[in-house]
């Protein structure tokens, strides 16, 4: 059955403060006395600003012994310590015409030491001017927490920062007297090698004849690691300057090949893989190119301690000479791979292999100066391949 007929009654219009008699704007005053937050009313005359409003927790926060009175000038309602400070925020808030705000710490008046005044001020348009300018106030101390917590966190930043910068100053220092310290005797070692391997200092003992390679080896390596450390210092004080001329890329990688090759186990197979078959040409500075190369080719050794092949493959694109090293190492993490170049910095496993975490930094750092680059790509266990390319001299292109 459909039942017609006039629906449920609609309801009467009431009045908020049924069954009193009020209509919300007398109620207003009311609320806003029931507000725990101050509310003051001020009216800009001139430069002065007359008290005309105020609810009950205006006088509480602001910890006033009375009502401030109708008209009363602002100066007199706020205390002796704290007038001009107001005066200043009205007149910011009428100039500016944008609300401001005061931020007092705990004083005389305040109760608790950890308690703070805060106070908006509003302007209030009448006629397109400022006419009044209200303000909240409010004693709270959760601001003050939250300023004390950003100011705790902000001298942390702070000393964490000086911190880094005196590690990085101490790692420059370090830096600078390693590699004076560590120049002379590498100089020194591999120059008496070189007298003994050439028998001017008399005949080679038969039984020193199989480790001379080894020792010579060692002591070029400590020597490229002084040189490294000269370099890294060099190029933090700007001082890395390149000696340019033309460099036949192919002679300079075969030379490191060859350098590297006492580094390398039996169980390691350097190799050459050269897709151009003649020189390849480029402008650069041999002595850093081949710190380079060196480089590279002394970490696919050292970075697959299980041997395998070592691939050097020399090629051109476009007009870059392309030079990459492959090894079957053990590889880098996907995580590492944006801490390689970062000067210092090893990645874990490294185990007991030697290195200082300078090496590709200065590398990169050195083939960028040449206007070229380094890439890396890598599969932990499978191995990695590093990449430089540089720009070819321009009778090559
Ligand atoms: P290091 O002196 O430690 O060899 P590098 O700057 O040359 O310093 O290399 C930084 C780090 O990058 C190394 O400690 C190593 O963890 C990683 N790494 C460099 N080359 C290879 C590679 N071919 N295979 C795996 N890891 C490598």
């Amino acid at each position: 059955m459909i039942r017609t007929g006039p629906g449920p009654p609609t309801p009467e219009p009431q009045h908020l403060d049924r069954p009193g008699s009020h209509g919300a704007a007398e109620l207003l005053p009311r609320v806003l006395d029931a507000l725990p937050v101050g509310i003051g009313l001020f009216e800009v005359l001139g430069d002065d600003f007359r008290f005309r409003y105020g609810n009950h927790a205006l006088a509480r926060v602001l910890m006033l012994e009375q009502m401030p009175l109708d008209g009363q000038s602002v100066g007199d309602v706020f205390r002796r310590d704290e007038q001009a400070a107001i005066v200043e925020l009205f007149r910011l808030v009428r100039v500016s015409r944008e609300p401001q705000t005061y931020f007092a710490a705990a004083g005389g008046r305040v109760p608790a030491r950890d308690q703070i005044w805060n106070i908006d001020a509003y302007p209030v348009f009448a006629g397109g001017r400022v006419s009044y300018i209200m303000v909240l106030a409010e004693q709270t101390d959760e601001k003050l927490q939250a300023r004390q917590r950003e100011q705790l966190e902000a001298n942390r930043l702070r000393r964490k920062a000086d911190h880094l910068a005196s590690l990085e100053k101490a790692k420059s220092e370090f830096l600078r007297l390693a590699s004076h310290e560590l120049r002379a005797p590498a100089a020194m070692l591999g120059g008496y090698l070189s007298m003994i391997e050439d028998e001017s200092l008399g005949p080679i003992p038969e039984r020193l004849r199989p480790v001379l390679p080894l020792l010579k080896a060692k002591a070029a390596q400590i020597n490229m690691l002084a040189n490294e450390m000269v370099e890294a210092a060099r190029l933090e004080d700007g001082r890395l300057q390149l000696k340019r001329k033309r460099v036949d890329l192919r002679e300079l990688l075969r030379r490191s090949l060859k350098a590297a090759e006492p580094n390398g186990t039996p169980k390691h197979r350097l190799r050459f893989d050269d897709r151009v078959g003649h020189e390849l040409w480029v402008l650069g500075d041999p002595m850093r190119l081949e710190i380079v190369t060196g480089n590279l080719v002394d970490n696919a050794i050292k970075y697959s301690p299980a041997g395998g092949d070592v691939t050097a493959q020399l090629s051109t694109v476009g007009g870059l000479a392309m030079l990459s090293v492959r090894d079957q190492g053990i590889g880098i993490a996907p995580e590492d791979m944006r801490r390689l170049f970062v000067r210092f910095s090893r990645l874990a496993p490294y185990g007991d292999v030697p290195g200082t975490g300078l090496g590709l930094y200065l590398a990169r750092e050195l083939a960028r100066l040449h206007g070229g680059d380094i890439a890396a790509v890598s599969k932990p266990g499978k191995g990695s391949e590093f990449t430089l390319s540089l720009p070819l001299e321009s009778s090559q292109k």
